[in-house]
């Protein structure tokens, strides 16, 4: 690569946060080259900006690990051996936790969370790099290290609205895992598991490609599957609240599965349609078109299962070395079935479902780039 087409800050200011499609993430800030000279900095609403562009080295690390910077993309699809429509995957399944503790907390079957306990129990990680609740339901990325830890961070109540993590003026229910990653330096951990939405886990993939320190430090990549994060005031809380008729400081859990779906403190649940939660969508999220987290060592989400139960994607050799060893000492289990052609008809359903959702952001994508 030629030093003057080298692209660096500047392009990222006019490719990605002009056009209204930075997700905030911080990579550019965490993984900045001139880190100790202070080039860049998170200014107002966590907006990355120049501190000191002096500093810049015009190295265009931070250019190439946004994840709306698609550059890499035919090393990464090679690489994980991609393909139409969800990515490379070997297997697909409903599981579940066998731990009581885990499954209480769980936003699903608890297999997340499951996975990440067998594999410190067996040494293939030291820690993992999840999202903490601070409040009853706010949350943080954070490093953990034990077991105790681990169960403590299940769970994607990732919505009260009363509390939302802090974004600037705004509320948001992303969290920049991303951002962590450049703690690892400090803390001398050298095998972690990494657990993120399919943005994050597409910049920490480029990262890996372009060896970026301490992104080798990531053993295994759990992906959530993903169809939007929301970020809002308080004035656009309270309109939320208003069309849904409800009080949103009574949600004690919002998961994300056909539609979203709020369990009030009175034990209702509700049932919100994609389109009246699509306004206090985080603009980023109408960019991004990968719903089932196409490079994660194994995709976990809610769609295609019944309550209780993970829909569990394993992609890699790692990931099916993961969930088999968990699955063989009695970490998980998988849904029974009676019949073979129940089981077969459960995962057809499931497969369609898994693409229909990931057409969905591919379209939407589409119409948003189209108006940009
Ligand atoms: C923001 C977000 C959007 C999602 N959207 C969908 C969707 O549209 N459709 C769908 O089927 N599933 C979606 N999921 C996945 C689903 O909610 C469950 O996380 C998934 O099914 C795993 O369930 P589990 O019970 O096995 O995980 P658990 O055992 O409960 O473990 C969940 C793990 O995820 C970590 N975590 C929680 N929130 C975050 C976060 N914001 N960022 C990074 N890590 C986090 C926790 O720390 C924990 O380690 C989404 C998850 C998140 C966090
Ligand atoms: S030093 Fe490199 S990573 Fe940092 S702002 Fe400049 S080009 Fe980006
Ligand atoms: S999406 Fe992330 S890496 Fe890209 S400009 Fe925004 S904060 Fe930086
Ligand atoms: S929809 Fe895309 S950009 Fe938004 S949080 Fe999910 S993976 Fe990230």
């Amino acid at each position: 690569m030629k030093h003057d087409k080298v692209k660096s800050f500047h392009d990222l200011i006019e490719e990605v946060q002009s056009r209204g499609i930075c997700g905030r993430c911080g990579g550019c800030v965490a993984f900045c080259s001139a880190g100790e000279l202070h080039a860049l900095r998170f200014g107002k609403d966590g907006v990355a900006e120049f501190a000191n562009e002096d500093s810049c080295l015009k190295c265009g690390i931070c250019y190439l690990v946004c994840p709306e910077i698609k550059v890499l993309d035919d090393e990464l699809r090679k690489k994980f051996h991609w393909k139409k429509p969800i990515g490379f995957y070997r297997n697909l399944r409903s599981a579940k936790t066998t731990v009581q503790k885990v499954a209480s907390e769980a936003t699903d079957g608890g297999v997340v969370t499951s996975l990440l306990l067998y594999a410190l129990e067996k040494n293939l990680i030291d820690g993992a790099v999840v999202s903490h609740r601070t409040g009853p339901f706010s949350r943080v990325p954070a490093v953990v290290t034990t077991a105790e830890e681990i169960i403590d961070a299940a769970g994607s109540h990732f919505d009260d609205v009363a509390s939302l993590g802090k974004f600037g003026s705004s509320y948001t229910s992303f969290v920049p895992g991303i951002k962590e990653l450049g703690k690892l330096r400090q803390r001398g951990l050298n095998k972690l598991a990494f657990i993120g939405t399919p943005c994050q886990v597409y910049s920490l993939r480029k990262m890996q490609a372009l060896k970026v320190v301490p992104s080798d430090n990531i053993a295994l990549v759990i992906g959530l599957f993903c169809m939007e994060n929301f970020s809002f005031t308080k004035r656009a809380r309270q309109k939320l609240g208003k069309n849904l008729g409800v009080n949103l400081d009574n949600v004690v859990k919002l998961n994300i599965k056909d539609d979203i779906i709020m369990t009030m403190s009175s034990g209702a649940v509700l049932h919100v349609p994609f389109e009246i939660m699509d306004e206090v969508a985080r603009s980023a999220c109408f960019a991004c078109s990968d719903f089932a987290n196409e490079y994660a060592d194994i995709s976990c989400g809610g769609l295609g299962s019944p309550d209780g139960y993970t829909t569990v994607m394993v992609r890699t050799s790692e990931g099916e070395r993961l969930y088999n060893g968990a699955r063989q000492k009695g970490f998980i289990k998988e849904m029974k079935f009676r019949k073979k052609e129940q089981s077969l008809l459960h995962r057809t359903t499931q497969m369609a479902k898994i693409v229909s959702f990931t057409r969905r952001k591919q379209e939407r994508k589409k119409r948003v780039m189209r108006s940009l």
